[in-house]
């Protein structure tokens, strides 16, 4: 055991490892009551995409606050680019996405990014940036008569003009359909593919597996899983096991092992850790048990299981 002389020799800054671009180490944070951190850590490495999830109030905008100096912990340390994250120096390397905008309405596309390129010492050719974020040919086009779609585009356009090194993405996507969805992420991905850091918080599960090389799951202020989307859903190794029977929810319930039972149409569908003792005993109740699929969880399911919010037998 170590004993609290051996800890207060060790020194009040560590310094940051090899490749780190960013990091929270236990770091507690309060608004007044609320606790929205308690001792959070975590280490943004160059090259990786990082996802922030969790559930609404989970702590992801406050993490993210606090690695980009925006707001300040009240316990444990911060480090952007190894420096306090407030430093200009830092901040200069950074393009962050606004979640919610007060981006004038009648400024042109082309006005708007000139206008964040000033702010930088080494901005990005504005024709690459459009080309980029897929926005050629709407350069005179006013804020406010872009689609969503192409805002959300701009505001990653402002993120990356200034050439960063670390871009910070809070929910880039909310609100978008499909197809724009799909738009952004190969913008994110261009970023990606010059060996340049990502930080994304995203409600959206699919966005987390599609970017990101690592997943931090965060549930009332605290880390509760970390690791590759594979390894997140490793976590809740379990069987999804689906089948047309008229056995009764409340008898199925009782059976090995089952976690979860709901109806979907005229199938029924059980989530097991193990599947065989199910299908076994299964098999013996009902000799008419038809349509049996044995699929692996997804990442959504993991992550409802991770963060607690299991789901309810429904009927
Ligand atoms: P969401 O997905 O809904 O954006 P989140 O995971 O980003 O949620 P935070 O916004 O970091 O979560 O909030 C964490 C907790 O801290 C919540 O309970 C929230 O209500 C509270 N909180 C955040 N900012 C403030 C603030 N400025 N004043 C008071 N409470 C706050």
């Amino acid at each position: 055991m170590v004993s609290s002389s051996t800890l207060t020799t060790k020194p009040a800054t560590t310094q940051p490892g090899p490749g780190e671009v960013a990091a929270l180490q236990t770091v507690s944070k309060r608004y007044g009551s609320v606790t929205a951190l308690t001792e959070v850590s975590l280490t943004l490495r160059a090259g990786e995409v990082l996802a922030l999830l969790g559930p609404n109030g989970a702590g992801k905008t406050t993490a993210v606050s606090l690695l980009l100096g925006l707001a300040r912990p009240d316990k444990g340390q911060v480090r952007l680019f190894g420096r306090a994250p407030q430093e200009l120096a830092s901040r200069v390397r950074v393009g962050v996405t606004l979640q919610l905008s007060g981006v004038p309405e009648t400024l042109t596309v082309a006005e708007h990014l000139q206008l964040f390129a000033s702010y930088y010492p080494h901005p990005l050719p504005l024709v690459d940036v459009l080309e980029r974020t897929g926005l050629t040919g709407l350069e005179r086009r006013l804020y406010g008569k872009l689609s969503g779609g192409q805002r959300q585009r701009l505001h990653l356009a402002l993120a990356l003009v200034g050439d960063p090194d670390l871009l910070a993405l809070d929910e880039p996507t909310t609100g978008l359909d499909v197809g724009s969805r799909r738009a952004l992420w190969d913008g994110v991905r261009g970023f990606i593919a010059q060996g340049k850091t990502v930080l994304l918080t995203t409600h959206y599960l699919e966005e987390a597996d599609v970017l990101a090389d690592r997943i931090v799951v965060l549930n009332e202020g605290r880390v509760v899983a970390e690791g590759t989307p594979a390894a997140i859903k490793e976590r809740v190794a379990g069987r999804r096991v689906r089948f047309v029977t008229a056995l009764p929810l409340e008898l199925i319930q009782t059976l090995p092992g089952v976690q979860t039972v709901k109806r979907d149409g005229p199938a029924t569908e059980v989530r097991v850790a193990e599947p065989e003792p199910l299908v076994r005993a299964l098999l013996e109740l009902d000799r008419t048990l038809t349509g049996l699929e044995v699929t692996g969880i997804g990442l959504e399911e993991a992550f409802l299981a991770l963060t607690g919010q299991r789901e309810k037998v429904a009927t």
